[in-house]
C-alpha cells in the first residue's frame, strides 16, 4: 500500500495531523479515535513522502508492549532499508540509549549496571539500617520520595534545603547517600534513565548539539502520562525547531502516582505558542454500547477539555455484569466462558483479554485457565508457576512421586537449609554416576548406598540420610493414608514457612508466598476429586495423587514452552498495562469497592484517577465487554463481603445485563445511601 493510499484510509482530521510537519502538533482525543494510527502513519509519511531518514526519527511511548505493537505497525509500512535506525521505544529505553552514548560526558565507566527497583530497595535498606532498624514501609516511603524528587529534577542538595519536616530531611539525607553509592557502584536506577539525560542535555551544550543533530523529529504517544523530566527531555531535544507530534487523552491519565502530569498538555500550549491542536472525534474501535458506557462513566470526572466521541460500529451486544459467589467462582466463570465462547464466537484465544486492577488477581485465574488447558499470556507480574516458592513446592512433589528426579532433588535438597554443601553434592553425583564401576543410579538412590559412606565425612552423610529418611517417611505416609494430608504435614514439618520468612524482604511477602504454596496443594487436592473418571477404580489414592501431580508438572512444562511463542493466547494484564491496546472481547474483573476503585485511592481521595483507569479498561473492548465481581473475597487472609463498585452505578443502566445478582439493591437501601451522600455533602459545605 502506498503512503497516499494509507492517508486516504484516514479521516480528514487525522490526515491533517499527519501532514502538518512544520511545527509542534498536539492531537488530543478520546480512546480508540486513531491517535496511535496518526503516529504510525506519520512516521511512514516522514520517511516516504518527506524523504526524512528513519535514523532521525524517534517515537516514544510508555509500556514495552505498546512500543512493540507500534514497531510492528510501522514495520509493516516501511519497506526494506527504509526503517533502518528508526527509534520506536519507551521513554526509558530512549534514555538508556542516550546514557550509553554519553557515558564519558556523564562520568560513568563502561559496563555500568542498571538497578531494578528491588536492587535499589536493597541498597536503601543497607543505608537506612545503618542508623536504626527500619521496616519495609519506611523504606518504601523513602524510595517513593526519592523517585518523586528525581522525576521533578530535584537534586539531593535542593531536597535537603527545601525539606519541610524531619521526615523529609531524613529522606533527603538518605537520597544524598543513595546517589553517592549508586555512582560508586557505577550504577543507575530506573528514574536515572530519564533524569541523567535531561540534566546532561540541560547543562552540556555540546551533548545537546550532538543529540539535536541526531534526532530531528519526535513523536510521543500517551503524552498525558509524561512527568516533568520526560517532558523536559522532549523539549530539550526538540528545542526551537519544535518539530514534534504528541498525542494524548487527559481521560486516560493513570500514572499520577508515578509523577505523571496531565497538566503537561496545558503547559505545551504555553511553551509552544505555535502549537497546532487537532481533536479527533470518531472512534473506530468499539460498539456504540461500549462507547456509551465509557463516555457516561468518564462524564463523572471534571474536564479540562471537552471531547465528544462517536462510533459507527453499530450498537453491539449489551454489557454483561456477572456477579459471582466468591473470587474462585469468578475466576472459574471467566475461564470456562472463554473456553465455550471461543467456539461459539468463532474466535481465537488471542481475541480475549482479561484485565484486572492488581497482579494478585491473576493467580486463581491462571490455575483455572490451566485446568481447562487454555493457553494464556501473562504480561507483567510473575506467572504462578515461575514463582520460586511454587518451583520449590513442585520439586518436592516431583521428588515424592519420582525419587529418581535428580533436578527436583538438587533444587530442594538444601531448601530449607540443611547444610548440605556443594562438595558433598559433587561427591554424591560422582558416586551415583561412577563410570568405572558402571554405576548409574539417581542421586536419591545413591544416598541409600553403603558405598557412599566411605567417600563422605560422617557429618555430611548424616545430613544426607536425614533428608532422604524424611522424604521416605512422607512417601510412606502417602501410601498408607491420605496423600494430601501427608504433603501438608511435610510442609509443616520442615517449616517451609520459616524459610520463606528468612528469605523475604518483608513479612507480608513471605505470607503471600506461603499462601501460594497452600493454594497449589488445594488445587492438587481438587484436581484429585474432580477427575475421578481419569483413574480406574482399582487404583489407590497414591496413584491418584501421582496422576494429579504429573498433570501439574505437565502444565508447568507446557507453560514454559508456551512462554516462548507469542502466538494465539488469551491475554492477562493489569488495566495499567493495557493502555493503547485493543481486543475483540474484554473481561474486566473485580468491579468491587476497595478493588476498583482501590482502597488506597478511596482513602486518599484519588477516585478520579481510578475512574480513568476503569475508562481505559472499558475502552480496550471492541465487540463485547463483560464485567465481573465477587460477593466475597479473601482480603488480608480473611473472607470479606464485597460491595459492587460505584462505577457500576455510573454506567447506563439500560445497557447492562446483570447475571447472578441475588436481588437488585433494595430501593429503600439505595434511597438511604443517597440521603447519606446528601448529608455528607451538606456537612462538607458547612
Ligand atoms: P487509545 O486512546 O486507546 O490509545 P488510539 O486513539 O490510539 O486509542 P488507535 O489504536 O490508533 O486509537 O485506533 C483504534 C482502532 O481504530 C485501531 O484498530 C485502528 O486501526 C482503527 N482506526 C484508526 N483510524 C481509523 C480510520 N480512519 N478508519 C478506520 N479505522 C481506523
Ligand atoms: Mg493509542
Amino acid at each position: 500500500m502506498s503512503i497516499q493510499q494509507r492517508l486516504n484510509g484516514l479521516n480528514s482530521r487525522q490526515q491533517e495531523a499527519v501532514r502538518y510537519i512544520d511545527g509542534p502538533c498536539l492531537v488530543l482525543a478520546g480512546a480508540g479515535s486513531g491517535k496511535t494510527s496518526v503516529i504510525t502513519t506519520k512516521i511512514a509519511y516522514l520517511v516516504q513522502e518527506c524523504g526524512m531518514s528513519a535514523r532521525r526519527i524517534a517515537a516514544v511511548t510508555f509500556t514495552n508492549k505498546a512500543a512493540r505493537e507500534m514497531k510492528e505497525r510501522v514495520g509493516s509500512m516501511l519497506k526494506g532499508k527504509e526503517g533502518h535506525g528508526l527509534t520506536v521505544s519507551t521513554f526509558h529505553t530512549l534514555g538508556l540509549n542516550i546514557i550509553r552514548g554519553e557515558l564519558k560526558a556523564l562520568g560513568y565507566r563502561p559496563g555500568f549496571s542498571l538497578f531494578d527497583p528491588e536492587d535499589a530497595k536493597a541498597l536503601l535498606r543497607d543505608l537506612m539500617n545503618k542508623d536504626a532498624q527500619v521496616d519495609a514501609d519506611q523504606i518504601n516511603a523513602v524510595q517513593h520520595q526519592i523517585s518523586q524528587w528525581k522525576n521533578d529534577l530535584v537534586l539531593p542538595g535542593q531536597a535537603l534545603s527545601h525539606a519541610a519536616d524531619d521526615d523529609e530531611q531524613y529522606a533527603a539525607r538518605v537520597f544524598e547517600a543513595y546517589v553517592r553509592h549508586l555512582k560508586a557502584y557505577n550504577a543507575v536506577d530506573f528514574d536515572d534513565l530519564i533524569l541523567l539525560p535531561v540534566v546532561l542535555l540541560r547543562d552540556d551544550p555540546e551533548a545537546l548539539a550532538r543529540w539535536r543533530r541526531k534526532i530531528h523529529y519526535m513523536l510521543v504517544d500517551e503524552y498525558q502520562d509524561t512527568n516533568i523530566s520526560q517532558y523536559l527531555l522532549v523539549r530539550l531535544l526538540m528545542g526551537e525547531r519544535s518539530t514534534f507530534t504528541v498525542v494524548g487523552d487527559d481521560d486516560q491519565s493513570i500514572y499520577a502516582w508515578r509523577g505523571a502530569r496531565p497538566e503537561n498538555l496545558v503547559t505545551l500550549g504555553e511553551d509552544f505558542p505555535r502549537l497546532k491542536v487537532i481533536k479527533l472525534e470518531q472512534n473506530y474501535r468499539s460498539t456504540g454500547t461500549i462507547l456509551r458506557a465509557a463516555n457516561t462513566l468518564i462524564a463523572n470526572n471534571p474536564h479540562v477539555y471537552d471531547k465528544t466521541l462517536w462510533s459507527e460500529m453499530g450498537e453491539g451486544a449489551a454489557i454483561r455484569v456477572v456477579v459471582n459467589r466468591h473470587e474462585e467462582a469468578e475466576a472459574e466463570r471467566v475461564a470456562s466462558e472463554i473456553l465455550t465462547r471461543r467456539i461459539k464466537e468463532r474466535a481465537e484465544w488471542r481475541d480475549f483479554a482479561v484485565l484486572y486492577r492488581g497482579n494478585f488477581q491473576a493467580r486463581l485465574l491462571e490455575l483455572k485457565l490451566q485446568h481447562y488447558q487454555i493457553p494464556y499470556k501473562l504480561s507483567g507480574g510473575t506467572s504462578f508457576f515461575s514463582r520460586n516458592e511454587i518451583k520449590d513446592a513442585m520439586a518436592y512433589l516431583r521428588l515424592l512421586i519420582n525419587p529418581a528426579d535428580d533436578n527436583a532433588f538438587l533444587r530442594i535438597v538444601n531448601v530449607p537449609r540443611r547444610e548440605i554443601g556443594p562438595s558433598t553434592l559433587e561427591k554424591l553425583a560422582n558416586y551415583a554416576n561412577d563410570q568405572a564401576s558402571g554405576r548409574n543410579i539417581s542421586l536419591f538412590a545413591a544416598c541409600h548406598e553403603l558405598g557412599l559412606e566411605q567417600l563422605l565425612p560422617a557429618r555430611a552423610m548424616e545430613r544426607l540420610s536425614r533428608f532422604t529418611h524424611f522424604i521416605d517417611g512422607v512417601r510412606r505416609r502417602m501410601d498408607q493414608g491420605d496423600a494430601i494430608d501427608a504433603i501438608r504435614g511435610m510442609l509443616h514439618e520442615m517449616d517451609y514457612e520459616a524459610w520463606l520468612y528468612q528469605n523475604a524482604s518483608a513479612p507480608t511477602i513471605a505470607e503471600r508466598r506461603m499462601a501460594n504454596v497452600w493454594l497449589l496443594v488445594d488445587q492438587l487436592e481438587k484436581s484429585m476429586d474432580r477427575d475421578p473418571e481419569d483413574t480406574a477404580s482399582t487404583e489407590t489414592e497414591t496413584d491418584d495423587v501421582e496422576a494429579a501431580i504429573s498433570r501439574l508438572v505437565l502444565r508447568d512444562i507446557l507453560e514454559q514452552q508456551a512462554e516462548e511463542d507469542d502466538s494465539d493466547r488469551v491475554q492477562l494484564l493489569t488495566m495499567h498495562a493495557s493502555k493503547g491496546l485493543e481486543f475483540p472481547h474484554v473481561y474486566l474483573m473485580g468491579l468491587e469497592e476497595e478493588l476498583l476503585p482501590h482502597r488506597n485511592a478511596i482513602e486518599v481521595g484519588t477516585v478520579e484517577e481510578e475512574r480513568r483507569l476503569a475508562y481505559v479498561g472499558i475502552t480496550r473492548a471492541r465487540r463485547t465487554l463483560t464485567l465481573t465481581l465477587a460477593r466475597q473475597r479473601k482480603t488480608y487472609g480473611e473472607l470479606m463481603d464485597c460491595t459492587p463498585s460505584r462505577f457500576l452505578d455510573e454506567l447506563p443502566e439500560g445497557d447492562l445485563e446483570w447475571e447472578g445478582r441475588a436481588d437488585r439493591e433494595d430501593p429503600e437501601k439505595k434511597q438511604a445511601r443517597g440521603q447519606d451522600a446528601i448529608a455528607g455533602l451538606r456537612s462538607l459545605l458547612g
